[in-house]
């Protein structure tokens, strides 16, 4: 029998608010344990929650920027559960009126071809919790609180993946998405952008789901897609064993390549919801949603289309660079300093792309000024250094944050300018070669790539390549 895989994501993202979404902590990742905290977030009693504005303005921008329907009258409801990472033992979230719901994502559809959207079913705000760290050495374990309250956006779509390769695509479009809205750094390896995958699989054709499991908190690309490749492996592999799926929590150990159960699938009733009572009912009026609506910045895939017909990028490239926001914005500051899109494309996708691939480095982390890039294309378009020099002062931008200028007055690699030391040089090299130049005097075209090739290596790449050549073509009379 053949099987189709079911997943649907619920998509955690931490907003990048400076305060906490019930007091005035800061959101700063990391800090010593425990100093990014007060009497609200961490659970005192008698303390009492205020919704942070900018949380409501950002989930706002965040369901139009993800074609939802705003929920102008929503609430928080209590959702109860006793874990030392959450001291209230309750979580402030959304579950009877979230702020958005009924919008979409558009994706390329790995089975039939073409487009497809992935429903989204709704997005809430809820805090985030806290740490746990197991000390071995103590054996014991500790809890850090800083991120405790954190405002939390949770994206929930409908089962509307079919593959890895989609769940992939969908929360590179959401990540996007976020960043362009301006909502979320997204950083995946801090945790501001996690996914709780849930997985089933039913025979080909059918219209009846199979029973799905959730692999909770994965944060990386590559562990979204073999966790899903994996589950869904498992699941066929049970059905035609003549065993049944369970309903269940699993945890994704990316460095195995296996899940394990952590406990049976809890439901809604479990938590013993209610509306919470300390924060009164949120109500949005129109205005509210419409200047939120007029004020949204321009999106990945605007901002793609313009690439193409405003700069004539290629679609690919065009498509590489807006899916982040550091090589979108890198791309128009690069293009406001050399005013040449394709040279500032053909940079960002070549050089720029190795040297992150070269040093493992994620495009969040590229720490350089944004100018550099372009002051580079700048100083080889205007033959001041060489495509070759480009690579090494574009290497020290990269990893050293130098100013381009600066760096290739020290390293002395700008291009001769004078014209009668560029002749020096060459006619020293005639005159060390006298059987090459006999040789293309009878006509013999390689002993003139030869004889250029001596004179570059002799002007350590410095003069303009059709400026030796025509020179030594003069000279060679
Ligand atoms: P719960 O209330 O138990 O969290 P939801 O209906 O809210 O369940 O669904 C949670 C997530 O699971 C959603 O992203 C949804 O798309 C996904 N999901 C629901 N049913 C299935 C299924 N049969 N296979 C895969 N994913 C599913
Ligand atoms: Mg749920
Ligand atoms: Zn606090």
């Amino acid at each position: 029998m053949e099987f189709q895989t079911v997943c649907g994501l619920e998509v955690h993202t931490e907003l990048s608010t400076k305060t906490k979404i019930f007091c005035n902590c800061t959101t700063e990742f990391g800090g010593e344990p425990n100093t990014h905290v007060c009497e609200i977030c961490s659970g005192m009693p008698g303390t009492l929650p205020v919704v942070n504005k900018k949380v409501v303005e950002y989930a706002v921008r965040t369901g139009l920027a993800l074609n939802c329907e705003i929920t102008q009258y929503n609430k928080f409801d209590r959702k109860n559960y006793f874990y030392p990472d959450l001291p209230k033992a309750y979580q402030i979230s959304q579950l009877y009126l979230p702020i958005c719901r009924n919008g979409w994502v558009e994706i390329n559809d790995s089975i039939n071809g073409g487009k497809k959207k992935v429903r989204i079913h709704e997005i809430h705000m809820e805090e985030d919790a806290g740490k746990l760290v197991h000390d071995e050495w103590t054996d014991s374990t500790l809890v850090n609180y800083n991120r405790c309250g954190v405002p939390l956006l949770e994206i929930v779509s409908e089962p509307d993946i079919a593959s890895a390769d989609e769940a992939v695509e969908y929360v590179e479009k959401l990540r996007a998405i976020l960043q362009f809205c301006g909502v979320s750094d997204c950083k995946m390896q801090e945790g501001s952008l996690r996914a709780d995958v849930n997985v089933s699989v039913m025979p080909k054709g059918s219209d009846k789901f199979g029973t799905r499991t959730e692999m909770k908190n994965i944060n990386s690309f590559r562990a979204i897609h073999n966790a899903v490749e994996a589950e869904a492996r498992r699941q066929i592999e049970l059905i035609e064993d003549g065993e049944k799926v369970v309903q269940q929590t699993r945890r994704w150990d990316d460095s195995k390549g296996t899940s394990y159960s952590m406990r049976s699938k809890e439901d809604a009733q479990d938590y013993k919801y209610f509306p919470e009572p300390d924060l009164p009912p949120i109500e949005l009026s129109d205005e509210y949603v419409q200047h939120i609506k007029d004020t949204l910045p321009e999106l990945p895939e605007a901002k793609k289309a313009r690439y193409i017909s405003e700069y004539s990028l290629t679609e690919y490239d065009a498509d590489m660079i807006c899916s982040t926001v550091q090589f979108a914005s890198l791309f128009e500051k690069t293009v406001e300093i050399t005013n040449n899109p394709k040279d500032s494309a053909h940079f960002i996708m070549g050089d720029i792309m190795k040297l992150l691939n070269d040093t493992q480095t994620l495009p969040e982390n590229m720490s350089f000024r944004q100018e550099s890039l372009g002051e580079v294309i700048n100083l080889v378009n205007n033959n001041k250094i060489s495509r070759d020099s480009a690579k090494k002062v574009l290497k020290a931008v990269f990893n050293d944050n130098v100013i381009p200028e600066d760096y290739v007055k020290e390293n002395n690699m700008q291009m001769m300018s004078d014209t009668s030391a560029i002749k020096g040089v060459i006619e020293e090299i005639i005159a060390a070669n006298p059987k090459a130049v006999d040789e293309y005097k009878q006509g013999k075209e390689k002993s003139f790539n030869f004889l250029i090739g001596q004179s570059m290596r002799a002007l350590k790449g410095k003069a303009p390549a059709a400026e030796v050549t025509k020179l030594l073509k003069e000279l060679l009379g």
